[in-house]
């Protein structure tokens, strides 16, 4: 017998490519998903890699009958792995309670029919945005957190906070938070990858859809920041590292090793790369020019953001495999294959 796991959010761009790495390890994966902000293409997408269909729910999670309902079909499962929300930082600026609303209205519906149906482990999407402006670098779990510049971030946040809260009232309840750094790349068959829907926020599809001509230049935010070359450092990690962390992670809370009822693990490679590095490393690896103007800072981003990932490998047994190249290489034919389909 497979062991059932129940992926929300499982359309999107790092569920996906988790659903992928789960089937890979044989796991049964039920993915609930309200595509919103994804496609059901994306199933057959993961049937193609895989040879497995994954079971599909089209479900809102705020709705919390319908929630409890498809839990009590599901009770089975063994864990779930949280992804589902909304994730546009701009956006949770303009439209703050849409995203408190449905991010932790979705959060909070969640564990109630999981804990309702004996559901004991959870995973949960974080964010290294919790990290606020840190003093000190790389970033451990020790660090403190901080209240996020973006509602976006600030769910994030207050979700650990009521995750924290919960397991100490719920001594059956496991829970593991992965803090990601900055996800970008796809998946090497080039079937699945970032979708973001209109204009992109982040560095990566604003680059390739540039390269693509679906925009006509990318704007750098601001090169007075102090750093080797004045443009922000973060720390990029490919997307099949990141969703191979997730089987870990899982693993770590079914055979019971966890050492504390919630646990936090960076997820990153530990090597900050700069706006320009990437850049660069762009034009080198696609042999192209890219259009691209420096303007002002924006509002929110830090200088620099990387990854202590001493933990996750000494407690998960894992680390990031994949070089920067390998990130821009896979997210460029992700971009000019789906472009090719779509056109
Ligand atoms: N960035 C940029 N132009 C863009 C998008 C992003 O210069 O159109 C920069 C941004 O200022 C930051 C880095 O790229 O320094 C990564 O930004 P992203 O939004 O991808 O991730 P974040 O670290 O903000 O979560």
């Amino acid at each position: 017998m497979k062991t059932k796991i129940i992926v929300t959010g499982g359309c999107g761009y790092i569920g996906s490519h988790t659903v992928i790495e789960l089937i890979e390890n044989h796991f049964d994966v039920v993915i609930i998903d309200d595509l919103s902000n994804s496609t059901e293409k994306t199933l057959q997408r993961i049937q193609k890699i895989t040879g497995v269909l994954p079971t599909f729910v089209n479900l809102d999670l705020k709705d919390e009958n319908a929630t409890h309902t498809i839990f009590e079909t599901h009770k089975d499962a063994l864990g779930v792995i949280h992804f589902a929300a909304h994730k546009a930082v701009g956006e949770s600026v303009q439209k703050p309670l849409r995203y408190y609303k449905n991010n932790l209205y979705s959060l909070l519906n969640t564990l109630e029919a999981q804990s309702e149906h004996g559901i004991t482990n959870f995973i949960f999407s974080s964010s290294a945005t919790v990290y606020g402006t840190p003093d000190v670098l790389p970033i451990t779990e020790k660090n403190e957190t901080q209240r996020p510049f973006s509602p976006y971030g600030n769910t994030k946040k207050i979700a650990e906070e009521i995750l924290d809260d919960y397991s100490k009232s719920n001594k059956e309840f496991s829970a593991i938070s992965l803090r990601y750094f900055n996800p970008i790349g796809a998946h090497e068959s080039g079937e699945i990858g970032e979708l973001p829907n209109g204009i992109p926020n982040n560095l990566m599809p604003y680059i390739t859809q540039t390269a693509a001509g679906i925009r006509e230049k990318l704007l750098v935010f601001g090169n007075d920041y102090p750093t080797k070359d004045g443009t922000p450092i973060r720390d990029y990690i490919h997307v099949v590292d990141l969703a191979k962390a997730h089987v870990f992670a899982l693993n770590r809370l079914l055979h019971k090793e966890q050492e504390k009822s919630l646990e936090f693990f960076n997820l990153g490679t530990g090597v900050g790369y700069s706006v320009l590095d990437v850049i660069n490393s762009f034009e080198e690896v696609t042999n192209s020019k890219l259009n691209y103007e420096i303007t002002g800072r924006r509002e929110g981003d830090v200088a620099q953001l990387y990854a202590a990932t001493d933990l996750a490998k000494e407690k998960l047994g894992w680390t990031a495999k994949k070089e920067l190249n390998e990130m821009i290489i896979s997210s460029w034919t992700w971009e000019q294959k789906y472009r090719n389909e779509t056109n």
